[in-house]
């Protein structure tokens, strides 16, 4: 009998008005390239400066989820080279994130209810956009990139691996869900990517085994994608355990059309991206006035 367990990441993209270090617009849907500030471009020279709602909002979020606020929070430069990245590094929290711990109750169908400890939630900035199709300015078989997306505030919200079902980990992520459009930080639309969950799964046989080795399932923006995406990476963890191999700790994507998870990149760790301390923002200090 296996037991699956499960983790998830889920980035919730923040209400506000302009983004979380530029004063560009956040509004969904327009022209490509059209609200993008310097600073959002990554130019030479510019400075990010903080947006006060933004931290409004994870203060709120913490205090729904009886978290502890941190006094002092730090913004890190994560380093990673993608063409939607201009910067060559995304500011995000590392060390010292604004939310520490918390939980939230969960109910499963019926009467029983499950309890999601959380790690943290910290607060990043998105990346632009890849565009292969749909702009008329993009010449055939061209690439584009839209930086519109660059620099939307989010909440990176982190459970414990706790959850030990695709229901328990769906049912999460709608409370979730309900929790964070309720207290009006996040407009909650998944079609546009306001509420994208990443699932890190993995199986043992005992439930008072070691962890197993995990694969994180990347961009889940629906809550049937999610469920099915836990179970059939659960299938074929146990299917590859079953036969004698090993799971290889991996970046996988979901593919709805084919029911299946398919492998995008060998997992990296924190170390890979050479975090460090944004030499460009101050400590975020947070008191009680
Ligand atoms: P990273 O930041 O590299 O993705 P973390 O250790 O911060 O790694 O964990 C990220 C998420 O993965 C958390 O939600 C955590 O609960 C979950 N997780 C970690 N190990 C496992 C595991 N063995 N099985 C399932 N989920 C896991
Ligand atoms: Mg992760």
């Amino acid at each position: 009998m296996w037991n699956i367990v499960v983790g998830l990441e889920t980035h919730v993209q923040l209400k506000t008005d302009s983004k979380i270090f530029s004063p560009a617009s956040t509004e969904f849907g327009t022209n490509p390239n059209s609200q993008v500030d310097f600073i959002d471009a990554g130019l030479p020279g510019v400075l990010p400066v903080l947006n006060r709602d933004v931290v409004a909002f994870a203060i709120k979020f913490g205090l729904a989820v009886n978290a502890k606020i941190s006094p002092v929070s730090i913004f890190a430069r994560k380093n990673y080279f993608y063409p939607d990245l201009p910067k060559g590094y995304q500011i995000s929290q590392f060390e010292q994130p604004i939310v520490i711990g918390g939980n939230i109750e969960v109910r499963l169908q019926g009467q029983k209810k499950i309890n999601v400890s959380l790690v943290r939630a910290h607060l990043e900035e998105d990346a632009g956009k890849s565009i292969h199709e749909g702009v008329d300015s993009l010449p055939k078989g061209k690439s584009g990139i839209d930086l519109n997306r660059a620099g939307m505030p989010l909440l990176e919200i982190v459970t414990e691996p706790c959850m030990n079902s695709a229901q328990e980990a769906v049912a999460y992520a709608k409370t979730l869900h309900r929790l964070v459009t309720w207290i009006q930080i996040c407009d909650g639309n998944m079609q546009e990517g306001s509420f994208r969950v990443d699932a890190n799964v993995s199986v043992k046989r005992n439930p008072s085994d070691d962890l197993g080795t995990r694969c994180e399932i990347k961009n889940l923006n629906s809550f049937k994608f999610l469920e099915r995406a836990i179970i059939v990476e659960s299938e074929r963890q146990i299917d590859l355990l079953e036969n004698g191999q090993k799971v290889i700790q991996q970046t996988r994507l979901f593919d709805p059309q084919s029911d299946e998870t398919r492998a995008m990149r060998s997992k990296e760790d924190a170390n890979d991206y050479r975090y460090f301390p944004d030499p460009d923002l101050p400590k975020l200090v947070v008191d009680n006035s």
